[in-house]
């Protein structure tokens, strides 16, 4: 089989190796959606970009960011023709599976206290148990302050878990179903045992010693939980797998590998032709809904800002913008993984090291839900592709009616722009770690640029 392997000389793998370094630590310090957007800000800064705030004027070149809520992000370089002429579009989206802390979750049960969860997006669920869990995400109080939370990363943070049974008495939960061999309701992570001292004979003291360390380190009343957002994530770094080094495994591949490089593309595009973009959504993973996903309005209204600055405003102009747009809406691709070659068809399937994956459509079933995308645009992203020698392979999510999943390019594809699904294949994808190939990073983040600079 020829991969990108083949193509790269001694000086390309350098880059290869040195981007997949500077991807490893984006993963490291962005495992939920709002850690990724501060990520993105310090990046995009150091690149020149500043937040579209009074901005009265704008010309080519120029490098804003939008932030929606500390949650998701657009990011423009303007280009040389007028934004109404439409722009070439990177999207992806930066939340991940993962375990969310309810909003009324503390408890104690026989000495020992718990954390009610809540799973967010597809999982397996019995793959979150017996396995360290950090806790990142925010505690928003009464008075408008936020509290940043982030316990379990260094190496001498507390963490916390969720149990799972003993083999020698789980014979009744082995003759379950996968997917309830774990119940949802069942995800109650361990979070103290240590009761507060007492002279009195009180009730609930190891949970009342808990809240007293939260209140002592976070300013943080049991009360407080319900306006907050903690989110149970894997903890540990990305690493290199294989003892060639030619693979990634870390949390939130998906789809933070195609947030990275998507970023990675725009911070280096210089006054293009037409006005490049960088789309960062929240909650794809739960359909796209509410105002931080890609359904919102925030991005339309992103646009609306920048065409305002050359005078005359009108609505036509911000409808011509998105109609005359092209996208690559990327996330990630089921990877060929030998274990389960049934799951494919052999020719459509993705293979590590062979580039970024195309998928002119998704879906399930007849390609329900998916966006397929026309022809005629496919042919110009080959041509795209082609050009810059960039390697891709056009690629399915599956067997027909094998299973199947959904992107948000149907979203930006509504708008009546041209979108097309791409990304890099995964294995495992949504398990606690998933695996993605360097190679095809690097031409994930090669095909971008290709198309932020070549797209017409
Ligand atoms: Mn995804
Ligand atoms: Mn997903």
């Amino acid at each position: 089989m020829k991969t990108v392997w083949d193509k790269y000389d001694a000086k390309t793998l350098k880059s290869v190796m040195a981007f997949s370094e500077d991807y490893k630590d984006f993963l490291d310090n962005a495992k939920t959606e709002r850690e990724a957007v501060n990520k993105s800000i310090a990046l995009a800064k150091k690149a020149g970009f500043k937040e579209f705030k009074n901005v009265k004027k704008v010309k080519a070149g120029d490098k804003f960011y939008f932030n929606n809520r500390g949650k998701s992000l657009a990011l423009f370089v303007i280009g040389k023709k007028p934004i109404e002429e439409g722009m070439n579009i990177l999207g992806a989206h930066i939340d991940s599976p993962r375990i969310d802390v309810k909003q009324n979750p503390l408890y104690e049960d026989n000495g020992l206290v718990l954390m009610d969860t809540h799973y967010y997006g597809g999982i397996k669920k019995y793959q979150w148990t017996a396995r360290p869990l950090a806790i990142h995400g925010v505690v928003c109080k009464k008075d408008g302050t936020t509290i940043d939370i982030c316990i379990g990363e260094k190496e001498d943070d507390p963490i916390v878990e969720i149990s799972d049974l003993l083999i020698h008495l789980a014979k009744d939960q082995l003759t379950k179903p996968g997917s309830n061999v774990v119940e949802g309701e069942d995800l109650n992570a361990l979070a103290g045992s240590m009761p507060a001292k007492s002279k009195k004979d009180e009730k609930d003291l190891v949970k009342k010693n808990l809240l007293d360390i939260l209140k002592k380190d976070y300013d943080m009343d049991e009360d407080d939980f319900i306006s907050a957002e903690l989110e149970l994530v894997p903890c540990g770094k990305a690493r290199d797998l294989g003892l060639d080094r030619s693979m990634v495994m870390g949390y939130g591949h998906d789809d933070r590998i195609c947030a990275f490089t998507s970023l990675a593309a725009l911070l280096e595009s210089e006054k293009p032709e037409r006005t490049s973009v960088c789309i960062l959504t929240d909650k794809e993973e739960i359909g796209s809904i509410g105002s931080t996903g890609a359904q919102s309005a925030f991005f339309e209204n992103a646009v609306a800002e920048l065409i305002n600055t050359e005078g005359n405003y009108n609505d036509l102009k911000l409808r011509h913008a998105l109609e005359n747009s092209r996208m690559l809406s990327s996330d990630v691709s089921a990877a060929y993984d030998p274990n389960y070659p049934q799951v494919n068809e052999a020719k459509s399937a993705a293979y590590f090291g062979k580039g970024i994956s195309f998928n002119k459509f998704t879906g399930s079933r007849g390609k329900s839900g998916s966006n397929d995308a026309p022809a005629e645009f496919v042919a110009k992203i080959r041509k795209v592709m082609d050009d810059n020698d960039v390697s891709f392979q056009f690629t399915e999510l599956g067997r027909v009616d094998q299973g199947g999943g959904g992107t948000i390019a149907y979203v930006l594809a509504n708008k009546n722009m041209d979108v097309v699904d791409a990304g890099i294949a995964v294995q495992n994808m949504h398990a606690p770690y998933e695996t993605a190939s360097k190679g095809d990073i690097y031409e994930a983040y090669r095909a971008y640029k290709a198309f932020l600079k070549d797209m017409d």
